[in-house]
């Protein structure tokens, strides 16, 4: 899923409509569809062993109603040490099929900024029936006879979004269950994420799915709720679509076979180790193909959008190129952008495996332009972040129900990497007249309000839709402690840790503490910053505890935020006055016989927030030369003393590392009575950040 944009963000996405249309760029020559779904064992290692199922799907699509008449064949493979009696399957389309469904309820009808008014159909998937086969080998007999094997009770629960089967007899641990479920899928009209619109199709999580079984034969499936995502197994797809003829389809995996018979189109589509298959069609899109390093790039668009595919693809080499070098090889043989029409944003912005749909880029238009605004946010990014998925989500599959972080904030991070490759780390995303909006301005930003409302390692069903803050939380505030912790340890070293994760838990459903505990592995416990004092050894080095910084950075509410507490330029203490000699006898020293004292500067830093972590403090003398320390922060207040010396000014934080801090306005203070030789003075230097921040970030979602 993408970012909730501010209405700040969605006020410059208004102001920007209205440009004329661009032309429709000529399809390149198309590169052929590749033979199998994932890309050579010499390219991609050898995957685990994690699959649990095969499935067969038929689909007939009637595009007049947009109903989908459906068939599961599922293979199922009991992987866990228990036996097991019954499966319950996700019915996600029931969430819109009544107003009272508990995804429903949460939203009142709106997602995204997207509304369902009354007049939208509704959607749902029925369950038909549910039959066990017979043995495996009797199954095709079976199947070509027309008879099935024995029926199973299936019942919905209180949400519809649930169901569960009951079996006739267990299936025992290493065993498994042959099932063929019908079922009738009638798409909604679209506003989140699936559903149709006109001719346009997008068919998501659509079909019966199965629950996750965890090791110990507890089942992890949850009801559709408002922020929760999926959580599936993996398994190999076979998929059947039969669809009117002129339709042009978009689908995970690859396609295998299609043949025109009479009236109808017939699809062979194959996909291997993916949790969830998804098609969009329409017959009015335009293809556009590429290759990448050996994968097919595809998107399909409609007329109005085609402009800006070339701008999407960029977008997408640039995402290949630093994720696999990040995270590993992209497994699979295609990747296939969908760029919903016009009417169908609702259905932007979404991640399936080997398949996502992507937003329209802004068309400015030219008075916006001539008074200095500019963007390379919209539509772009979008591709760079569902396109991240298939990192987080698509082969990291984490349960996001219980811990959405480790998808939507672990790829938030990842993108803001994949920009910076591709721009460079201080390379604007939104410009008007002189301020600019970077990634880290923009991850930033969320840390200022509404991180502090909760803490993000928690499950989505706790951020409640009213409260706010989902996508500050769970999005930015999970990049800001990842690219903070990246800056404070080093970016190789990070990013070697985080490879070393995403290749250990490929193909399976790594949690929290598979990745907390990864890092501190990689990383080690305590990571020491430098001596105090660089100059000076006595000063011990201050370190920083990687797991604590981890647990106050997910599961507190702190604030990280720090200030220069004053900066104080005195003499030295003298000797006049009255001392003893050596005899003992009490003389005045009037001071007329020693040289003046020296200066003595003493600089207070403050943390302000309760958020422990060290801070650099760059300290600037009367001379215009600088030292920096680091602070460790333990205690609230800090006194570093320079004898000899006057200081101008002091800056906390000078690289800006501490992404999660709130407040950095009072992190630069300049000594009474100093001029400041370089560019502004502090407070001018303030009042145009304070500016910045005003024009760009900073508000509610
Ligand atoms: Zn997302």
């Amino acid at each position: 899923m993408p970012f909730a944009t501010s209405r700040r963000l969605r006020l410059a996405a208004i102001l920007a409509l209205g440009g004329c249309a661009p032309e429709v760029p000529a399809a390149p020559p198309r590169i052929a569809e590749p033979a199998v779904g994932l890309r050579g064992p010499e390219t991609i290692g050898r995957l685990p062993d994690t699959k649990v199922f095969d499935a067969t799907l038929h689909a007939r699509l009637d595009e007049a109603v947009h109903r989908i008449d459906g068939r599961l064949q599922l293979r199922w493979h009991n992987r866990s040490a228990a036996a097991v009696d019954h499966i319950p399957l996700h019915l996600y389309m029931n969430a819109f099929r009544a107003e009272d469904t508990a995804w429903m309820e949460a939203g009142r009808g709106r997602h995204r900024g997207v509304e369902r008014d009354d007049a939208r159909a509704w959607g749902y998937v029925d369950v038909r029936r549910v039959t066990r086969n017979a043995p495996a080998d009797a199954r095709a007999a079976a199947l070509e006879s027309g008879t099935s094997g024995i029926e199973l009770a299936f019942v919905e629960d209180d949400d519809p979004t649930l169901g569960r089967i009951d079996l006739d007899r267990p299936v025992a641990p290493g065993g498994s269950i042959d099932l063929d479920i019908e079922f009738v899928t009638q798409l909604p009209e679209v506003f989140a994420r699936t559903g149709w619109s006109g001719p346009f199709h997008m068919v998501g999580q659509w079909y019966p799915k199965p629950g996750v079984l965890l090791a110990d034969g507890t089942w992890k499936a949850h009801v559709f709720h408002f922020h929760s995502e999926f959580f599936s197994d993996f398994g190999d797809f076979d998929v059947h679509l039969d669809l009117p003829p002129q339709m042009i389809v978009g689908a995970t995996g690859v396609l295998l076979d299609e043949v025109l018979d009479g009236e109808r189109k017939r699809q062979h589509w194959h996909a291997d180790m993916v949790h969830d298959f998804a098609w969009a069609a329409d017959p009015r899109f335009l293809e556009y193909t590429a290759e990448h390093d050996g994968i097919r790039i595809r998107q399909l668009a409609t007329p109005e959008h085609a402009w800006s595919v070339d701008a999407h693809l960029q977008a997408q080499r640039a995402a290949l190129d630093t994720m696999q070098r990040n995270y590993g090889q992209y497994p699979w043989s295609t990747i296939t952008i969908i760029h919903p029409p016009k009417g169908a944003e609702g259905a932007g912005g979404m991640e399936y495996p080997t398949l996502f749909t992507t937003s329209a880029v802004w068309q400015v238009p030219w008075p916006a332009r001539v008074v200095g605004f500019s963007e390379r946010f919209s539509g772009v990014f979008t591709t760079v972040h569902e396109f991240g998925h298939q990192y987080f989500q698509g082969l990291l599959a984490s349960d996001e129900f219980s811990q959405p972080w480790l998808d939507e904030g672990m790829n938030t991070f990842s993108n803001v990497l994949v920009l910076e490759e591709r721009d460079g780390p201080d390379a604007w995303l939104l410009r008007a007249g002189g301020l600019e909006m970077s990634g880290r301005d923009f991850v930033r930003a969320a840390v200022r309000d509404n991180a502090l409302l909760q803490p993000v390692d928690q499950d989505a069903e706790s951020f409640d839709p009213v409260v706010g803050g989902y996508g500050d939380i769970v999005y930015r505030k999970t990049a800001a402690t990842m690219l903070t912790l990246r800056n404070l340890v080093g970016a190789e070293r990070f990013d070697d840790a985080l490879r070393t994760y995403a290749l250990r838990y490929r193909f399976t459903h790594p949690t929290g503490a598979d990745l907390e505990a990864t890092l501190v592995e990689t990383l080690g416990q305590t990571i020491s910053l430098g001596q105090a004092d660089a100059d000076d050894p006595s000063t011990g080095a201050v370190t920083l505890d990687v797991g604590e910084f981890l647990d106050q950075a997910l599961r507190t509410t702190r604030e990280l935020d720090v200030r220069v507490h004053s900066i104080v330029n005195r003499d030295a203490a003298g000797e006049r006055g009255w001392h003893r000699n050596e005899s003992g006898v009490l003389i005045e020293d009037d001071g007329s016989e020693s040289e003046p004292p020296p200066p003595e500067a003493t600089v207070v830093v403050q943390r302000s927030g309760e958020f422990v972590v060290p801070v650099e403090v760059e300290i600037t003398f009367a001379d215009d030369t600088s030292v920096t320390r680091i602070w460790s922060a333990r205690r609230r207040v800090g006194t570093l003393v320079f004898p000899g010396r006057r200081v101008a000014r002091v800056r906390l934080d000078p690289a800006g590392k501490l992404l999660l801090e709130s407040h950095r306005l009072d992190n630069h203070r300049v000594a009474p009575g100093m001029r400041v030789k370089d560019g502004l003075s502090g407070g001018l230097a303030n009042l145009a950040e304070a500016g910045a921040w005003a024009a760009f970030v900073g508000f509610g979602p």
